[in-house]
C-alpha cells in the first residue's frame, strides 16, 4: 500500500533546512542548503523542489507526496508569504507558498517557525491530545506559538502570538524590532548573556570584562560550579519569564506551557526560577492549573517536526 509523506522546509537566514515526514514523525530525508546562495527565492525554490521531486522517484513505489509545510521567520500563514523578514537577503513580501505549489503540484501552508513548532509538540511532542498549550522557544531570540481550542493563535493578520515582543520593561533594552524592552531582550540566550554582563559590570572595572566568549552555554557553565553571578543571571531570566508567562495564562488558560531551546536546555537553572516566578505573579483562580514543561521534541528535529505537523492539521491528518 502506499503511503503518504509530506515535505517540510524550515527556512533559515543561515541554512534552509528540507525533508520528507511520515504521519508517524519518521523523517525519511533531509537535507540542507545555506539559504544566502539564492539571490532570489525562486531559485531557492526550484531547486529545493527538484531535491524532493528526485527523493520522491526513489520512493514512487512507497510514498505518494500530498503536501508541503513550511516554517518560516515572518511567516504569514493567510497568505503564504514571508513578509519583511530581517535575517533574509529577500526583502519585501515572498509569496513562497505559491512558488511551491506551482513546482510540487500539490498543497503548501506556511507559517512562523515557533507557530510550526508549537504544531510539532502537539503532534509529535509532549503538547499530544491538548488543545490549549504555549510553545516557548529560548534561542536567539524568544520565539512562541499559541494552540488555542485546538488551533493556532493567528490574528486577523497572521501575526498574533508573539510573546516575545511584550514589552516587559519601559524604556528598557533595545530589541531587534526597533523597540524598547520586549521579553526577549530580557528571556533569550541573548538576554541571558546581557544580564550576565550587567551584573558583571556592577561588580568588576568596565576593561576587566572580556565579553567576547560570554554566551549562554558559558554562563551555563558557571553556574554548574555555582558562580554566583550566573546563578543570579538565570535568576532574574526565570523571575521575568515566569511573570509574563502568568500574564500569558490570564489571556489563554493554557492546560501547558512549553520550554524549548538551547536556554530550555539549562534545567532547573532556567525552570525553578521561572516557575516560582510563575507561582508568584499568576491570578489565584489559575493556581496550580498549568504546567511549565520542556518540550519532548528533539532540538534538531523539532523545525522539521514542526513544518511537517503543520501540513498534515491543514489536511486533517492530525490526531
Ligand atoms: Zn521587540
Amino acid at each position: 500500500m502506499i503511503k503518504q509523506l509530506v515535505a517540510a522546509i524550515d527556512l533559515g537566514g543561515t541554512n534552509t533546512v528540507f525533508g520528507l515526514v511520515d504521519k508517524e514523525g519518521n523523517i525519511i530525508l533531509k537535507e540542507s542548503i545555506p539559504t544566502a546562495h539564492f539571490q532570489i527565492p525562486e531559485d531557492m525554490a526550484a531547486v529545493v523542489s527538484e531535491h524532493i521531486k528526485l527523493a520522491m522517484e526513489k520512493f514512487e513505489d512507497q510514498y505518494e507526496l500530498v503536501g508541503v509545510g513550511i516554517g518560516a521567520p515572518n511567516g504569514n500563514y493567510y497568505k503564504g508569504t514571508i513578509e519583511y523578514a530581517p535575517n533574509l537577503v529577500w526583502q519585501g513580501i515572498v509569496p513562497l507558498a505559491k512558488l511551491f505549489t506551482d513546482k510540487l503540484n500539490v498543497k503548501t501552508v506556511l507559517t512562523n517557525d515557533a507557530n510550526a513548532a508549537a504544531l510539532g509538540e502537539m503532534m509529535f511532542g509532549g503538547a499530544k491530545g491538548m488543545k490549549d498549550f504555549i510553545f516557548i522557544t529560548l534561542g536567539t531570540g524568544l520565539g512562541s506559538g499559541i494552540v488555542s481550542n485546538g488551533e493556532m493563535v493567528l490574528g486577523h493578520d497572521g501575526f498574533a502570538g508573539e510573546i516575545g515582543h511584550v514589552i516587559v520593561k519601559e524604556n528598557g533594552r533595545l530589541c531587534g524590532c526597533e523597540r524598547r524592552g520586549c521579553l526577549e531582550t530580557y528571556c533569550s540566550a541573548t538576554g541571558l548573556k546581557r544580564t550576565y554582563i550587567d551584573l558583571l559590570l556592577g561588580q568588576v572595572n568596565k576593561g576587566d570584562v572580556q565579553t567576547d566568549m560570554i554566551d549562554s552555554k558559558y554562563i551555563y557553565d558557571k553556574a554548574v560550579m555555582h558562580d554566583k553571578i550566573a546563578l543570579e543571571a538565570f535568576e532574574q531570566t526565570g523571575k521575568v519569564l515566569g511573570l509574563t508567562l502568568a500574564n500569558s495564562v490570564a489571556n489563554f488558560s493554557p492546560e501547558a506551557i512549553f520550554l524549548f531551546g538551547g536556554l530550555a536546555m539549562a534545567g532547573e537553572f532556567i525552570f525553578k526560577p521561572t516557575k516560582e516566578s510563575f507561582e508568584h505573579y499568576v491570578w489565584h483562580i489559575y493556581k496550580g492549573k498549568t504546567k511549565i514543561l520542556p518540550s519532548q521534541l528533539k532540538e534538531n528535529d523539532a523545525p522539521l517536526l514542526g513544518a511537517a505537523s503543520l501540513i498534515y492539521k491543514e489536511l486533517g491528518m492530525i490526531a
